[in-house]
Order: C-alpha cells, then structure tokens, then sequence
C-alpha cells in the first residue's frame, strides 16, 4: 500500500523491475535504459541545481541535464514559480493564450533568421513539420541528411541517425516504409565533395537539406570550415543553387552551444530557410518549435496548404517555462557555463591523459564530449570508431562515485548555470580514479 507511510518506498532496483513488466525494456526513451554500458538505471525522484536523487537516496552531479533543457539547474526557483503561477490560471486552453505570443516574440528577436515560428511539443514533432514544409514549398520530394546526425524519430530522418540509434549500432529503424526511405539521402557529415556530387546529378529533386546545426549527438563535431566558409554556410548556398531549403537543427544547439545557437557561432552573410528548436525553449517542459522567413512560414494551415496541427502545441505551463528559462539566459549566464564546460573540458582532459587514456575532447561554443580514440572526429564512422568499453568502465566509476554522466559515448555533456566550482569539484575528485579504471581494459 503506497500510501502507507510505514511502506518504504520503491528502490530503483525495484521500480526498474515493474517497469520491465509494463513498459518496453522500461523506460520511455531508449537511452535511458542503460542498454550500451549495462546495469541498472537509478530512479530519478527529484532534483535540484546541478544534482539529481535517485529512489535509494543517492545524489549525483548531474551531467545529462535531461539531454539539454536544464540549464539554468533542476527546479531554478523562477522557472518553478513561472509554471506553478501559470498553473493555476488553467493547465490548457485549446485556444491562443499570451505565452504563445511572447514565446515567439523572445525566439524571433534573439536569433535573426525568424521571422515567425510555430510551437509545437517536441523536436521531433519540429523536424518532421519543417520537412513537410520544404517539401511542400518546393514541390519536391527528397531530403539529404547526414550520418550520425540525429532529428528525433522522424521516419523518414532515422537513417543512419545519431543518439540512441548510434549507441545501439543500429543503422535506422524497422518500421520505416521502403517509399520512405528512397526519399532519404545519406551522406558523410563534412563532405562537401559528395554533396556538389549528389546536387548535380539529383539537385531537381532535392527539397531539403538537414543537418544538425552543430552535430551532437554522435558527439560534438564542430562544422568544418574550408577556405573561409563554414559547412553549414556550404550548405545554405549549395541548396539555393539549386532551389532546395536548408533546415538548420537547432535543437540541441539552440540557447546553448552560445546566446544564438550555432548560429551565432557560424558567422553572418547566410541563413537556414528553416530552423527547429526543443529542449531549452521549453525549461524541462515539452515544447519544440519551427520557424524561419515569413513567406515559408505562410504556407502552413489555415492560411496555407500544409497541415500542421496540435492539441497542446503552444501550452501555457510550456511557454511560462520557456519564457522564464530564456529571461535567465543572459550574458552572466552564458558566461558561467562557458567557464564550466572549459574547466570540465580540461580537467577530463588531463585525467585521461595521466592515466593514459586515448581521448580527444571535441567542442563548439560551451557545447563539448569527448571521444575515447586519440584522433579528432570528423565524421560518423569516426565516431564510431572508439572505445566504447573505456568509456563504460569511465561512466561506471563515476556513476558509483555519485557523478551521472550521460550512459552513452555518443553525447554531449550538459551543464547549466548551476554547476558551480564547488559542485565541479565532486567531478574532479571522482576524476583520477575513474580514468584509471577506464585504462585497465
Ligand atoms: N534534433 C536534435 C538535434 C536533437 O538532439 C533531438 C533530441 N536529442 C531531436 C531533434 C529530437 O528532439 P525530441 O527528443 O524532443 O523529439
């Protein structure tokens, strides 16, 4: 009896083993199952700052910030105040509420490119309606993405797809319909060669380009610059040359790898046609977001003839949680966890190397992961090339010494303004040892 309060409360162990019962392989996103680096996953019962407590009554550093949005720390008082205030007033409409508006107002104003957005509740929901959109204003039908790049479970994007398809050495998704996948281009990130290769013997038919912004989930590959321009400038005016869009995704990226993205990182003379946005615009709730030039933006429904729709999209618990954690996101802010990921990037950095440790530590504005191989990665089969049997004694020795790092070697670390020195330090000190316990292989 649950309510019992004499009833101890369900270990991780515990809830893991029900959760097999009702839940495939017990969770409801496959990372989170531990299934590349083994063991138990820990229940999550709350969290604050920078730390997480588990069911057991363990604490960790958190290194995950659930996969990005958290980066002002679990449970920032103002983002909690912001959602419980706007709980109160009614938890859904189905009808245009205020936060809709200053979401989009604050999105637009803070990265050049939009001119307008549509919410929606995840950044797959926001890849999928932006692929639908450069098909439909094009009238074509392929897109070209890049292997190891991940844009959430999107049909026709899982190939060769990035996070829990790369931990899981899967090269798509079964399920995925052969007419779908003919649509589907797949190419070496960086490869500018057999980009121009593809657009001049298929550039008619090509609607869109996507590419993750700044790849992160193969782990951190920055866009290579070539002779002065940057790939996803390459991007931009290989697809205009050929009347094809460029989707720029910003999910992870956005509000994170800097103020303005990757964006903000690639200089500017260019632009993405179209952007997609998750994670931290929502402050830990499920909001995503799609956007880009007003005449593209036209042609969704009612005014246009591209369906797109939500039940929740645009929720008011959502933007006052977006909103909040995007007022916290200023230059102090950026500013701190660009001088932690530095300090973790470095202190990483020299404790593989003491114990010996092939690595390499890859970053793009505070954006970083690190690679157990000693050369630099500039592609998937790069990536995948590593040790991943270091990386699983390196991440159990810092799970057991209270430090949770994400359970896979193909992801970014996450850090928020809540990472302090003084919670750094717990990682630093779990450090030494658990690179010795990566080296004994
Ligand atoms: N695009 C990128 C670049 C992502 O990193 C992710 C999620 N990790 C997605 C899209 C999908 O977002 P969601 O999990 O919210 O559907």
């Amino acid at each position: 009896n649950a309510s019992d309060p004499r009833t101890p409360a369900p270990t991780s162990a515990e809830l893991f083993e029900r959760a097999l019962k009702v839940i495939p392989s017990g969770v409801n996103s496959p990372v989170r199952a531990f299934g590349s680096v083994g063991g138990n996953p820990p229940f999550i019962v709350s969290a604050s700052g920078a730390l997480l407590r588990d069911a057991d009554g363990r604490e960790y550093v958190d290194m995950v910030g659930s996969w990005g949005p958290m980066i002002l720390g679990h449970a920032n008082p103002s983002v909690v105040e912001a959602v419980r205030e706007a709980a109160g007033k009614g938890l859904s409409f189905g009808a245009p509420q205020p936060g809709e508006v200053l979401l989009a107002e604050e999105l637009t104003s803070r990265v050049r490119p939009l001119e307008q957005i549509r919410l929606v509740n995840s950044g797959t929901e926001a890849t999928m309606s932006a692929l639908r959109l450069a098909r439909a204003a094009t009238g074509r039908d392929v897109v070209v993405k890049f292997a190891g790049c991940y844009h959430g479970h999107v049909d026709a994007l899982l190939a060769e797809a990035g996070s829990g398809v790369a931990t899981f050495a899967l090269p798509g998704s079964a399920g995925v319909t052969a007419a779908t996948a003919k649509d589907t281009v797949v190419l070496p990130y960086g490869d500018r060669e057999a980009l121009t290769e593809l657009f001049s013997q298929r550039g008619g038919e090509i609607a869109a380009i996507i590419t993750e912004a700044a790849p992160a989930n193969m782990g951190v590959v920055p866009p290579p610059v070539q002779d002065g321009t940057g790939f996803n400038r390459f991007l931009a005016d290989t697809a205009h040359a050929a009347g094809a869009l460029l989707i720029s995704d910003e999910v992870l990226s956005g509000f994170r790898a800097g103020a303005e993205g990757q964006y903000g990182i690639d200089g500017e003379g260019w632009e993405p046609d179209l952007m997609t946005f998750g994670k931290v615009i929502g402050g830990g709730l499920p909001v995503g977001a799609f956007g880009g030039r007003a005449e593209l933006m036209r042609l969704l429904a009612p005014a246009g003839p591209v369906y797109q729709a939500g039940t929740l999209s645009g929720n008011p618990l959502a933007t006052a949680a977006g909103l909040a954690t995007l007022a916290g996101l200023d230059d102090a802010a950026y500013e701190t966890i660009s001088r932690a990921s530095l300090a973790v990037q470095e202190a990483v950095a020299s404790a593989l190397a003491d114990a010996g440790v092939p690595h390499v530590v890859q970053s793009t504005g505070t954006l970083f992961s690190v690679f157990f191989r000693d050369q630099p990665v500039h592609t998937y089969e790069d990536a995948k090339d590593q040790n991943t049997e270091a990386f699983t004694r390196f991440f159990h020795s810092l799970l057991e010494q209270g430090v949770h790092l994400p359970p896979s070697a193909f992801e970014a670390w996450f850090l928020s303004t809540a990472h302090t020195d003084q919670v750094l330090d717990r990682l630093f000190e779990a450090l030494p040892a658990a690179a010795k316990a990566a080296a004994q292989g």
